[in-house]
């Protein structure tokens, strides 16, 4: 960060928020110290379990309306930053903007994703366009099969429905011979 402030590049930082560190990171004494090391955006990412064991780290319903609250707050008495909520803003936009609803992510093989949290991938980047990348047989499934506006526990829809979400990769693979 101090690297990137002397050559005067605008950065974020990303914090995943648990419902351990929720305070802290979201905290006036945190969010100073990234400001004044000239961070101008903070992403709040919820925890996303990746096994069963870890599910308490999850934030639930109270912690995303702390993480809300503070972060209204924030938006009105710290404006030198940009404050985004991930998937907390997601209420705002009626459920889950993964598989092309709002993004998807490109992984480094250059396979396209829901998600990082959902890293399933039936296209590559690399033999088509972003167009036709955005309406591949797992994106479209997923945005016109409502997989994306259920409501979920814990952070994640697709987390949730991750068996599901390979059955239709394994599916459309069957069906389009797709490696
Ligand atoms: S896949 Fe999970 S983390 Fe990603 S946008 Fe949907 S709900 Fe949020």
């Amino acid at each position: 960060m101090d690297e990137l402030q002397h050559r005067g590049l605008i950065f974020g930082a990303s914090i995943t928020v648990t419902t351990q560190n929720i305070r802290e990171v979201s905290s006036d004494a945190f969010l100073g110290k990234l400001s004044a090391k000239g961070c101008k955006a903070a992403i709040f990412v919820e925890y996303v379990p990746v096994t069963d064991d870890s599910m308490e780290l999850a934030p639930g319903d109270e912690e995303r309306e702390y993480l809300k609250d503070r972060i209204d707050c924030l938006r009105k008495e710290h404006t030198e930053m940009v404050y985004i909520s991930f998937p907390g803003d997601e209420k705002d936009t009626g459920g889950c903007v993964a598989a092309g609803r709002g993004f998807f992510h490109i992984n480094s093989h250059g396979g396209a994703e829901p998600c990082p949290f959902s890293p399933f991938s039936d296209i590559n980047v690399r033999d088509t366009s972003l167009r036709e990348t955005i309406n591949s047989g797992l994106f479209r499934e997923l945005r016109d099969g409502g997989y994306l506006l259920e409501d979920h526990i814990g952070g994640c829809t697709l987390y949730e429905k991750r068996n599901q979400v390979e059955k239709i990769i394994a599916e459309g693979k069957a069906q389009n011979n797709i490696r």
